[in-house]
């Protein structure tokens, strides 16, 4: 079974893909590692995220960079998402991506084209939402539990600026495929979202038995 979990920065997503993950015991990707490897690597060379090249070659970075925690900054999330907005570097994610969504037995991906252009046969997708000063709440709080002391302000605005950015691009844009289901974590607990997301999903399976 495939499932895949998509939605804004900060709306749960990572959350509740892990979640799904463990409880139907299937391995786990997240999609937005390989943009933020990207993107580090790209820093790291001192190049220009605005420049299709620069971030192309950055796309074969060190495997040994996703695990590591310097990829959850904020400023390599920034980066993030302006080297995803290159149809090359998507071009050159798309196949891993793919192959993980194909292995035997099944996994959970998420991001935010997984139930578009990754997996579009995915048995349960799932959209997940919240408000964007929910969510700027969420993403500051743990920003701050990582010693940042970026302003409330500054991440509503930079949340405000990324779902722009990634809505509007040509190449893969953030959106719900059509037969996502939408899960609004806006006033949900965790356990509760997580619970709602494994209904939404035997649903779907229930549904593709038919
Ligand atoms: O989900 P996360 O915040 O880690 O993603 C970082 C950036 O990577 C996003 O803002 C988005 O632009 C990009 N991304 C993407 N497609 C995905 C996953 C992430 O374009 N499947």
């Amino acid at each position: 079974m495939i499932i895949a979990v998509d939605g804004p920065a900060a709306s749960g997503k990572g959350t509740i893909a892990r979640a799904l993950a463990r409880h139907y015991g299937l391995p786990h990707l997240d999609t937005g590692l390989l943009y933020r490897a990207v993107a580090a690597t790209l820093l790291d060379h001192g190049l220009d995220p605005e420049i299709e090249a620069d971030a192309v070659a950055s796309c074969d970075f060190d495997e040994r960079l996703l695990a590591d925690d310097r990829l959850k900054d904020d400023g390599v999330g920034k980066t993030a998402s302006i080297v995803s907005a290159h149809p090359l570097v998507r071009a050159s994610l798309l196949q891993r991506q793919k192959r993980f969504a194909a292995q035997p037995g099944g996994a959970v991906l998420d991001g935010r084209d997984i139930g578009t252009v990754i997996a579009p046969d995915a048995q349960a997708k799932l959209f997940v939402k919240a408000t964007p000063m929910i969510r700027a709440r969420r993403r500051h709080a743990e920003l701050k539990g990582r010693g940042s002391n970026v302003s409330f302000d500054q991440v509503l605005a930079d949340i405000r600026t990324r779902d722009e950015r990634d809505s509007s691009r040509s190449q893969a844009p953030l959106k719900a495929a059509e037969d996502a289901v939408l899960l609004d974590t806006s006033f949900l607990s965790i356990d509760a979202a997580v619970e709602r997301a494994v209904q939404i999903v035997e649903r779907a399976v229930a549904r593709h038995r038919l």
